[in-house]
């Protein structure tokens, strides 16, 4: 329990920069509450200096070999598998989730950087027959430029590595703002590129007051894409920055993920696999199940498994090898569990199960299950990225998808069926990006993670992750 906490710096043309004559942000334990150390946040000054060395470093970066940059991510890779155990322990005291869980995501962000290490050798063109004789036409794909990129507090490991993965193997130079509240996971990323031989400048981390930081980078002429994760307000806002400069940008931007439950399904795997989704992360995960709508038939059914496996869950400390649900990772998402749970359950919700915040140190707040919940509360409308599931039945396939594709939100949906045909007909349906059939457990390094409708835009992963850093330039020659 006494694992210490790295120093944090900036990453600025390759060197390590402390707090000194800087403003800092504090990290806060949210399991203890206690100070885990001080972020550095970057001055204007700074922010210039990164800006120049990222101009600077695309250009060694993007003549460097594809077999050079292809081995610099490989050996980043086994570098950070390497240091997985000491990188989770990290993530664990900064955000909170149980260790076992970040061991699980340090190791999959590993596999991105292995995964795009292959994907910078692929980086073809195209030879396309002239309808004029003599001429030959050539359609290059190019790097796009120095890239701003944006990542948040839940995941510090495989969002950075989603994009960092995908732009470097591109020839990009990139500039990443990771979320002030656990900023150790994403140094550490940028340590193992940079003992992998990655060309200083190529990668630079700055921290600050994120508003400050985006504007600035973004409205910069250097920067030539940009790509958030985050909230819908913020990336409406960056979006509208990028279109200042008519810069691309990704947005990756949450959701409120449905379930169907039909009647033929699996009901006691859709249930209990279903508490262990919903609660992961303690709920702050932008794939997570969040409304699970269950044919009437299996309804009950569902209900009982789904409320004795929630109550069944230990939270604590994410440390103690026993915890299944850590800390919120700060106050600011325990106010809101405090708000959405009071708000339905005055509107006349049926609370199942957990409902409080735990007593004593910790932003711990019990794994909450809510029923009948009228369409009038908060909950059903905005993402509530905590520890809360609502249950709610349906008659027809249709009613179902009625109420899956009702939000504005598209990232991922689910659903559990016994029949083929209900299957394809519900993919079909459903409005979301990433679609799970009788599973919970979907995302994959080789498949585009990414959502529609208000949930964003691009796709982070697989073969599509890499085309947003790339360019096509054609060239006709006589
Ligand atoms: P927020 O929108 O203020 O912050 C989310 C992330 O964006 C943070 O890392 C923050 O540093 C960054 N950010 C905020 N303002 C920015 C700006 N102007 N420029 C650049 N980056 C900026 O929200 P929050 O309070 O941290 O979380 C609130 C909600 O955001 C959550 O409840 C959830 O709905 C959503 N969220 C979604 C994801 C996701 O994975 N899609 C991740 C974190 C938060």
């Amino acid at each position: 329990m006494n694992t210490p906490y790295d120093s944090l710096y900036l990453f600025i043309g390759g060197e390590w920069i402390g707090t000194e004559g800087r403003d800092t942000a504090v990290v806060v334990n949210p399991a203890t509450e206690t100070e885990l150390g001080r972020v550095p946040l970057a001055t204007a000054s700074d922010l210039d200096r990164a800006l120049n060395i990222a101009q600077a470093s695309f250009d060694v970066w993007r003549r460097t070999v594809p077999d050079q940059r292809a081995r610099i991510l490989k050996r980043a890779a086994d570098l950070i598998l390497e240091r997985a155990p000491h990188i989770a322990a990290q993530m664990t005291l900064e955000e909170g989730k149980p260790l076992g869980e970040a061991l699980d995501e340090v190791t999959r962000a590993a596999e991105y950087f292995e995964w795009f290490a292959e994907s910078a050798r692929r980086i073809d063109g195209r030879v396309v027959p002239a309808n004029r004789p003599g001429v030959l036409q050539l359609v290059k794909r190019q790097p796009i430029g120095p890239v701003a990129a944006f990542t948040p507090w839940n995941f510090p490991a495989i969002t950075p590595a989603r994009k960092l993965s995908a732009a470097l193997a591109a020839g990009c130079s990139v500039i990443l703002k990771p979320g002030e509240e656990s900023p150790s996971t994403a140094l550490a990323l940028a340590r193992a590129l940079d003992d992998a031989g990655l060309p200083k400048g190529v990668l630079q981390i700055v921290f600050g007051v994120p508003d400050q930081v985006s504007s600035h980078l973004i409205a910069s002429p250097i920067i030539r894409k940009v790509t958030f994760t985050g909230s819908v307000p913020i990336g409406r806002l960056l979006s509208a920055r990028a279109a200042e400069g008519v810069k691309p940008i990704t947005l990756e931007l949450g959701g409120h993920g449905p379930v169907l439950v039909f009647e033929d399904a699996d009901v006691e795997k859709a249930a209990v696999e279903g508490v262990a989704n919903r609660f992961r992360g303690t709920g702050q995960v932008c794939i997570s199940s969040t409304r699970f709508l269950i044919q009437r038939g299996a309804y009950q059914t569902f209900v009982e498994r789904f409320v004795t496996a929630t109550q069944a869950l230990r939270i604590g400390n994410g440390l103690q090898p026993e915890t299944q649900v850590g800390p919120l990772a700060n106050p600011r998402q325990l106010a809101k569990m405090e708000e959405l749970v009071a708000d339905a359950v005055a509107k006349g919700a049926t609370l199942l199960a957990g409902g409080k915040r735990l007593s004593g140190q910790g932003f711990f707040f019990e794994p909450t299950v809510l029923a009948d919940v009228p369409m009038t509360a908060r909950v059903m409308h905005e993402e509530p990225f905590g520890p809360i599931a609502i249950l709610m039945p349906f008659d027809e396939m249709a009613d179902g998808l009625q109420e899956a594709n009702r939000l504005p939100y598209g990232l991922s949906a689910y659903a559990f069926t016994t029949s083929a045909r209900t299957a394809i007909d519900v993919a079909d349906g459903l409005e979301a990006g990433m679609i799970g059939i009788n599973q919970y457990r979907i995302v994959a390094t080789e498949l585009p993670f990414g959502g529609l409708k208000e949930s964003g835009h691009g796709s982070e992963g697989g073969v599509e992750g890499i085309e947003h850093y790339l360019t096509h330039k054609f060239i006709s020659q006589v």
